[in-house]
Order: C-alpha cells, then structure tokens, then sequence
C-alpha cells in the first residue's frame, strides 16, 4: 500500500486549526471508533478555544462509551441544515453522505466539509478529503492528524483514541492490526491510558436485556455450506421488544457467530423498523469478502466488516441474503 500523503494530514490539521467553530458528526449506529475519535478531536477543539458542536443520527449514544469527555454535549439530528460559510462541518468515520444525519446532499455550494474516515469505499463528498485506509481506525488517522499538527496531546485525549483503536480492531485481533496499531497503542498508555479501565468500560458494562436478545439471536443460529463455514442469525422486532433490548445492543453480535468453530463467514440480520432488515457481513481471510456480498445487496463497508439494509420481511431478506452469499462465494471459488 502506498504510503499516505503526509501533506493530506497537514492541510487538515490546518483547516481545522484555522476555523473558529467545528461542528463534528458521526454515523448512524455508533461504534467506538466514531464515539472516540468525536470524543477526542472535541477536546481537541475546546483546549484549542474553538466552538465544538457534535452531532448524530441516533437517538443516543450507546451507554458503553458515555465514559467518554464530551459525551453528555452529543446532540441528536435527523436532519441538519449545513448552510453556513462560517463553519466547518467534520465527518468522522463515515463512509458516504447517506450514513449519517440527513441533509448533506442538500448542503449550499460554499459550505466546507472535512472528511475524516478509513473506509476503502468512502465516496470522497468532502471538500477536503483524508481518508486513509491503511489506518486501522478514523482514530489511528486523527491521532497522525494531531501529530502532523503538532497538537497537545493529553491523557484524556489518548483515551479516547485508544477506545477507537481497541473497538475497531476487535482488541487487536481483526486482520486491520498492523505494527503501526500496535506501536500507537503503546505510544496511547504511555499518554496515561489505562486499558484496563477502558476495557472494563466497554466490554464489561453489558445490561441483562442485551444478553437476553443475545440469547435469542444465539439460540437461533444456522450453520451451513462446505465444512458449515457460513453462519446467519436473526432478530425480529418482537425480539428487541421482550427483550427490552435497544438497537445498539446487537453491537459485538454477529462477530460471536465467527468464533463458531468453522465458521468463516457471517451475517446477522436486524429488524429494527418494519419492512425493513439491516444486516451485518464479517469474513475471514481466504474467504468471499463480505463487503463483495454487502456490495450485492446496495451496500458496502471494510472488506472483512461490511453491511446493508434491504427492504422487505424478514424471511425473504434471509432468503435472499443466504443466495446473494452462495452466488457470490461461487464466483470467487471459481475466480481463485
Ligand atoms: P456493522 O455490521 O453495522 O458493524 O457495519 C460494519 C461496517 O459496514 C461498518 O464499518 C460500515 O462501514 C459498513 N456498513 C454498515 N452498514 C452499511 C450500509 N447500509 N451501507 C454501507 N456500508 C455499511
Ligand atoms: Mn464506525
Ligand atoms: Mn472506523
């Protein structure tokens, strides 16, 4: 991979430094890495006197990362007007204009966005663009921002930046952990991160109704194929509901199906809203990629961690997912 244009960092870094007022939004159905690399460039913002606003399409953040500085000041829009010269509009960790609060693809000519992400498929909406794929994490590619820009860097920033690089590399196990990760990471702690109480945090402050939905995705799982390396499973409204379960707590989900032993690839289909299904794709190494069959679907993502949302009952997306999956990895046994 070729190296990352250093230049790209600096002429961020000096965006952001020359605008007095950021506002930062994040992608629908938080993660870590968005939560942490929000979290991190608004202190950044506050201890350099800019304004900081902070915005996202969900309701509210998932209570696992409300640790977090800042968190308490995240803001819910569905729709947003981006129509002030004045402003600078940054996107963090979001791949297209579709994924997040609406109202971007209907921003006035002048308006300047920042585009900050890792995705491979991120469409490049910005005015400024930096997206650097080789990073791990939109907080991996902030933290060289920061560097590039010479700014402070404190503890309670390396924590959140260090939630964004342990959440996206799955604890530095996903095939994105690169020396590079790793060499952040223990630059992070010697900031005064303290992992063990950001794994506590975050991988230890479960609520019962998300182990109860857990329970009834796990106990519904379908293996099949080859050896059984594809799995899926499946949640209905119904399920959130006697569950007293919220969406945000399918987060870690269909990974639990990957460590099914011989399990290589695997998707988790979601009813959230009715008539409409959202769908997790993970694959591991020497594998159809899931993004190949997310793509296939109308959506997109990491080649190893993609998704879509298709429309229509549950029982004829899983129809159709299960041989959009078969279609697709023939043609790749076929293409090897
Ligand atoms: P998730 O399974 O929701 O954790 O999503 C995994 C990855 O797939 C995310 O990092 C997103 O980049 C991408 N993704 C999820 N849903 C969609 C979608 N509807 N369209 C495009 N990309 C998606
Ligand atoms: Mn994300
Ligand atoms: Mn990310």
């Amino acid at each position: 991979m070729s190296e990352f244009p250093e230049g790209l960092l600096l002429e961020a870094s000096g965006l952001l430094s020359s605008s007095p007022s950021w506002t930062i939004f994040i992608h629908q159905k938080a993660d870590g890495d968005a939560v942490g690399s929000a979290a991190a460039l608004f202190e950044a913002g506050r201890l350099q006197g800019r304004r900081v606003r902070w915005v996202g399409p969900d309701k509210a953040l998932p209570a696992p990362f409300l640790f977090l500085p800042h968190t308490e000041e995240y803001l819910f829009f569905e729709e947003f007007a981006f129509d002030d010269p004045e402003e600078l509009y940054v996107f963090l960790d979001s791949s297209n204009e579709d994924r997040g609060v609406r109202g971007l693809r209907s921003r006035s000519r002048e308006t300047v966005v920042l585009n900050l992400d890792h995705h491979e498929d991120n469409t490049r909406y910005g005015t400024l663009n930096c997206v650097d794929p080789s990073c791990s994490s939109t907080a991996e590619l902030l933290y060289r921002l920061m560097r590039a820009g010479d700014w402070a860097l404190t503890p309670k920033i390396a924590e959140c930046l260090y939630t964004g690089l342990v959440t996206d590399t799955g604890s530095f196990m996903f095939s994105n952990t690169t020396p590079r990760t790793h060499r952040l990471a223990a630059e992070l702690l010697s900031l005064g991160v303290d992992p063990s109480r950001v794994g506590s945090r975050i991988y230890q402050s479960r609520s019962l109704a998300s182990m109860a939905l857990w329970a009834r995705a796990l106990s519904r799982i379908e293996v099949w194929g080859g050896d059984g390396e594809f799995a899926v499973t499946w949640l209905k409204q119904d399920d959130f509901s006697l569950a007293e379960a919220v969406p945000a707590d399918t987060e870690g989900l269909v990974h639990q199906l990957m460590t099914v032993r011989g399990v290589r690839f695997a998707m988790l289909l979601s009813q959230f809203v009715p008539g409409q299904v959202k769908i997790s794709f993970r694959s591991e190494e020497e594998m159809v990629e899931a993004a190949t069959v997310a793509r296939g679907l109308g959506g997109g993502g990491h080649p190893r961690a993609a998704g879509a949302t298709v429309e229509g009952a549950l029982e004829d997306v899983l129809a159709q997912v299960r041989s959009e999956l078969e279609k697709r990895h023939a043609e790749w046994i076929a293409s090897r």
